[in-house]
């Protein structure tokens, strides 16, 4: 055998093995795509098996919230600075607005709206939750402009909303003492803007949150189950979806008791 030949079957040899390495690695790649499509065939998928994904766009352009989609998770942060007026601005901010509304009994609370740092993890597909977990104290939700929302109950020792109400300004919402601005109740800039029936934001369990009306009537207690929801399509949601009412007048006001899903993570 020459020389020439001997290097002519050394570059053969070398041309199989690195054939051998590049197909297996495609062999190896493919693989790893059937493990993944053979785990979500596997995913259990229910009746109620929800997807929120129609409403995520109603946070575009809103200064105030950054979000993002991971699989299934949404992550949604807000500084939780309101885009309206407020008598609870400092007095410098241009958004700074003495108190125009219309209880007679309202009072300033010595907060002031200061910007804070939210982050909520939030399931896409949102299902009922077999043991029903009550709300706390702080946020519960998020609102369409990234304020947050809170239950129906005042600190430390979950007493009624009676002392709290007359601190609420004009679009019904107030700052606790770190300056976190909140709504326990309708957040009338809201549904003024888009509309009594509008999608008003999200509770944790990632369950939607409607204005006062439906189909021209307002939404009492009555109509809605003890986590103030209940089950039907919308313009959102053509094929239906779990839902939360806020009724302006009536206590628990957003939600009652407790998530009807399970909540995502909270962290501030
Ligand atoms: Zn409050
Ligand atoms: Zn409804």
């Amino acid at each position: 055998m020459s020389t020439l030949e001997l290097i002519r079957m050394k570059n053969f040899f070398l041309k199989i093995i690195i054939a051998i390495l590049f197909l297996g690695s495609f062999v190896f790649a493919c693989g790893s795509d059937d493990n993944d499509d053979n785990l979500s065939t596997n995913d259990p998928v229910s009746s109620t098996d929800y997807d929120i994904t129609p409403i995520i766009s109603f946070f575009d352009g809103i200064d105030a919230v950054s979000y993002s989609i991971n699989g299934n998770t949404l992550t949604i942060t807000t500084t939780d600075l309101p885009n309206h007026t407020s008598p609870y601005w400092p007095t410098t901010n241009p958004l700074h607005e003495a108190y125009n509304g219309t209880n007679e009994n309202f009072h300033l609370n010595p907060n002031r709206i200061n910007t804070q740092n939210i982050t909520f993890t939030i399931s896409l597909h949102p299902t009922e939750a077999i043991d029903k977990e009550s709300t706390r104290l702080g946020p519960i939700g998020i609102a369409r402009n990234g304020i947050v929302f809170y239950n129906q109950y005042a600190g430390p020792n979950n007493q009624p909303l009676t002392n709290e109400i007359n601190s609420f300004d004009q679009w019904l919402g107030h700052p606790q003492n770190t300056g976190q601005y909140h709504y326990h109740i309708e957040p009338t800039y809201l549904t003024d803007q888009f509309g009594d029936d509008a999608f008003l934001g999200l509770l944790a369990d990632g369950f939607p949150v409607y204005g006062p009306i439906e189909n021209g009537s307002t939404i009492t207690n009555a109509d809605l189950d003890e986590y103030h929801g209940h089950t039907h399509e919308n313009a959102d949601f053509p094929d239906g979806i779990y839902h939360y009412h806020v009724t302006p007048n009536q206590d628990p006001y957003i939600n009652g008791n407790g998530y009807f899903g399970t909540p995502g993570n909270i962290t501030q």
